[in-house]
């Protein structure tokens, strides 16, 4: 089943061959986590894991397990770790995740990073990617992030303003805003809980000898290039 190093690349349109395929990726918000993660782990032909959307499929299918994740959001706290890595096992024990995965969103917090260790797909991680950028370059990316009202696609003040007009979605016309998250106490409320919660994995899996330290800061196709080069991707086009 594990044809490792032999491309396969017409069953998942995979292009690169990787060295590392079992991948955590850790970032602060505003590091281009979510972006890098979802076009590595295509391009790998891995499947890319965000928790908040297994949480969000589980809540919709219904069942008991939705009630339950429902009651305890609406009370504003997070799923309990023991759930959440729960769930990402289940996730990772599906035929498409044999090759590999890339967790993204996950583990949060040491907690979660102790019990994952301990989990089948946890104990073959290879590789814990910190994405690292200096913190005002962090509030500038984050504030100056503009939503699409209408159909949710995002922009940038400075980086990717709308190219037909100011303030006006590309798209589909809608009217720009700045989330309630994106003003500047709320990026440092949450740049303060990743500091709390979500740094200390950097230790945890410096401790465990994987962890690799990506600069990403310049463009998404400058810390994607370093990403690669880490990870050891080869194009075989
Ligand atoms: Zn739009």
């Amino acid at each position: 089943m594990d044809d490792t190093n032999a491309g396969s690349a017409g069953q998942t349109g995979a292009t690169g061959i990787a060295l590392l395929s079992r991948l955590v990726l850790i970032g602060p918000p505003g590091s281009g986590k979510g972006t890098q993660g979802q076009v590595l782990a295509k391009e790998l032909g891995i499947p890319h894991v965000a928790t908040g959307d297994l949480i969000r499929e589980i809540v919709e299918a219904g069942g008991e397990d939705a009630e339950r994740f429902k009651a305890i959001m609406a009370t504003g706290v997070f799923v309990p770790d023991e759930d959440v890595v729960a769930i990402v096992d289940k996730r990772l024990s599906k035929p498409d995740a044999a090759r590999g995965y890339l967790l993204d969103g996950f583990p949060r917090s040491l907690e979660q990073a102790r019990l994952f260790a301990a989990t089948r797909a946890g104990a073959t991680l290879q590789a814990a990617i910190a994405l690292e950028i200096p913190v005002e370059l962090l509030v500038e990316r984050l504030s100056g992030r503009l939503t699409c009202l209408g159909c949710g696609a995002s922009y940038h003040e400075k980086y990717r303003p709308p190219v037909k007009k100011t303030g006006v979605c590309d798209n589909c016309g809608g009217a720009l805003v700045r989330r309630v998250d994106d003003e500047p106490v709320a990026i440092r409320q949450r740049l303060q809980t990743y500091d709390e919660k979500t740094r200390p994995l950097i230790e945890f899996y410096e401790d465990q000898e994987c962890l690799s330290r990506i600069d990403a800061s310049g463009t998404p196709a400058d810390v994607h290039d370093r990403l690669q080069a880490l990870l050891g991707v080869t194009n075989d086009k």
